[in-house]
């Protein structure tokens, strides 16, 4: 399993293109547990349908690189931020939706971002350090976000 899983993980900052993006063999056993439960729960098509488009829409919005997660459930939802570090470590915050399991099996990693040690966090500390002594080095060429030059007169 863990190795029809490694081309998922080519992504180590995954984004809303990575959810999506799976071994044939991984995708098919992933989605297993969907197909069966129909079968021992019966439900109507229209709603299995509807949790089908709900599932794809968590998916993708645990790829999608917005670490945000209401304070109060933090602890339990397993969300973009958790599953970052899933794929920058691999053997951390396995779960879908929540922390539960990953808490219980020891494999629960508090998400790097949300210490201030994330993949975002580490970019944006470097785009201040380049704006930063780019403006100090006095080289007179400031230019602003849009790389338009300063209007300095
Ligand atoms: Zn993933
Ligand atoms: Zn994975």
């Amino acid at each position: 399993m863990g190795h029809v899983h490694k081309p998922h993980h080519v992504w180590k900052v995954p984004t809303p293109f990575a959810s999506h993006a799976f071994h044939p063999v991984d995708g098919f056993l992933q989605s297993l547990p969907y197909h069966i439960y129909p079968f021992v729960f019966p439900l109507h098509k229209v709603v299995y349908l509807g949790l089908y488009i709900l599932v794809n829409i968590w998916t993708i919005s645990i790829h999608d690189g917005d670490f945000r997660v209401p304070r109060i459930l933090r602890p339990f939802i397993n969300g973009s931020a958790h599953h970052t570090d899933h794929h920058m470590f691999f053997d951390y915050n396995y779960g879908q939706y929540f922390t539960l399991w990953d808490r219980i099996g020891g494999s629960f990693k508090n998400p790097s971002s949300f210490e201030g040690k994330g993949p975002l966090s580490y970019v944006k500390k470097m785009e201040e350090q380049k704006w930063s002594s780019h403006v100090g080095n006095g080289c007179g060429s400031e230019r602003g976000a849009t790389g338009e030059a300063a209007k300095t007169e």
